[in-house]
């Protein structure tokens, strides 16, 4: 019996990755699958970026690199904060890592000691109070509702930071919501933490996927004054289409990014050399591809948002962005299907699969009991057949 670290007994796995990975598995045995559970755009990468990255190879570019990424594409990182986000960093406050999901880690791993506070709202992406927890820190969980379009409460923020809260995690589009925070919710969130020395961490994977009129707009551009102490999380995998490369970023404050890259000398090391190469030429690269891709989750939001809403019991907001829908489900808890109890989030989502073939993350990992996470990144015949099938589910249950 191999004895584990203690830390390993305080971390549950990714119910995300595990879902896709079953969904994936039932489909590779020849089982016709409706999958709702990707967290990846089922759209290819561009082109122009694969054919970047085989130029990369042919030349060569296959060794380590500098840890914290290669100049040119620490630099383009710069550009883009300052053209899109109108934020002034310098190469040395960007950190190229294994995703968006590693500069994360990378920052709690430097940012908290034992039992150190990070905000996080719920309902939230299911990584990040995990990888606090990798981190000895503590997760600090506050409610956001769907009635109040998921905006924080500020009060209700208020009452959670203490003297050992180390950061905020902001997190627009959301996953799993797809809820957007525009200026006014980010300046009530400023106003809360001002007289609290934390860091804000804005997590803006989804950034490009957004539908609304308003453009993006992140904590550091709702209060400038919060710049010094905001670290800015965003990566290639969802707007690029990218989730395999492994390819993303942080930008923050000098120290904070220092101590990252102690740690990442320290464990990984570089990202892929030729996907360093292939990212700078994403980044600088045209957005037709990124148009099309947006163009066409819009339309499916609204096809899945109002199939939904047609079931009796399921009740689902539109959402701003990303590409998911979080339907309110608990009007069909309690009710039984063949004799057994749907008794929450995780059962019903064990019998969508199990006799529907319909995969769909449960709601409860997220924070969030009582709904389910949908990705409508599937093609319309998918959504369409997986909405017949939920009604098929809806229809048998007593
Ligand atoms: N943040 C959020 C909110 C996510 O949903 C994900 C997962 N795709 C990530 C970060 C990490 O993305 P990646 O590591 O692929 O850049
Ligand atoms: N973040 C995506 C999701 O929520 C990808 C899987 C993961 O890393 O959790 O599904």
């Amino acid at each position: 019996m191999i004895k584990l670290a203690q830390r390993v007994q305080a971390v549950k796995p990714s119910p995300t990755l595990s879902l896709n990975a079953k969904a994936k598995a039932l489909a590779a045995k020849g089982v016709d699958v409706v999958s709702f559970a990707a967290g990846e755009p089922d759209f290819d990468t561009p082109a122009f970026v694969k054919e970047s990255a085989k130029r990369a190879l042919d030349a060569g570019f296959t060794k380590y690199t500098a840890s914290a990424g290669i100049p040119e594409l620490r630099a383009a990182i710069c550009d883009k904060l300052q053209k899109d986000n109108a934020l002034g960093y310098t190469p040395e406050q960007v950190l190229v890592s294994c995703g968006a999901k590693h500069s994360l880690y990378n920052i709690f791993q430097a940012l908290l000691s034992p039992g150190d506070e990070v905000v996080i709202f719920a309902p939230y992406w299911v990584s990040y109070p995990d990888m606090v927890r990798l981190a000895d820190g503590v997760p600090v969980i506050v409610e956001t509702r769907p009635e109040e379009g998921y905006v924080p409460d500020p009060t209700r923020l208020k009452n959670a930071l203490t003297s050992r809260t180390r950061a905020v995690v902001l997190n627009s589009p959301s996953n799993p919501t797809g809820a957007s925070l525009d200026k006014k919710a980010l300046q009530s969130i400023a106003e809360a933490v001002a007289g609290h020395d934390c860091l804000l961490i804005t997590d803006d994977i989804y950034e490009k996927l957004l539908y609304t009129a308003a453009p993006f707009c992140n904590i550091a551009n709702a209060q400038p004054s919060l710049f010094a102490r905001t670290v800015v999380v965003n990566g290639l995998s969802k707007a690029y289409a990218m989730t395999g490369w492994r390819v993303g970023y942080a930008a923050g404050p000098k120290e904070l990014i220092a101590a990252m890259q102690l740690i990442q000398d320290q464990s990984t090391s570089n990202v892929t050399s030729f996907v360093q190469k292939a990212a700078v030429t994403a980044l600088q690269g045209p957005t037709d591809e990124l148009q099309t891709m947006v163009k066409a989750f819009k339309e499916r939001r609204a096809l899945l948002v109002n199939g939904l809403n047609k079931l009796p019991g399921v009740t689902c907001p539109m959402p701003d962005g990303a590409f998911y829908v979080f339907p309110d489900v608990r009007g069909l808890l309690g009710k039984r299907h063949q004799g057994i109890e749907v008794s929450g989030s995780l059962k019903l989502s064990e019998i969508l699969l199990d006799d529907y073939q319909l995969a769909a993350v449960p709601g409860l990992p997220f924070g969030a009991e009582g709904f389910l996470r949908l990705s409508f990144a599937a093609s319309r015949e998918t959504i369409e057949k997986g909405l017949q099938r939920l009604q098929a589910f809806v229809s048998a249950l007593t």
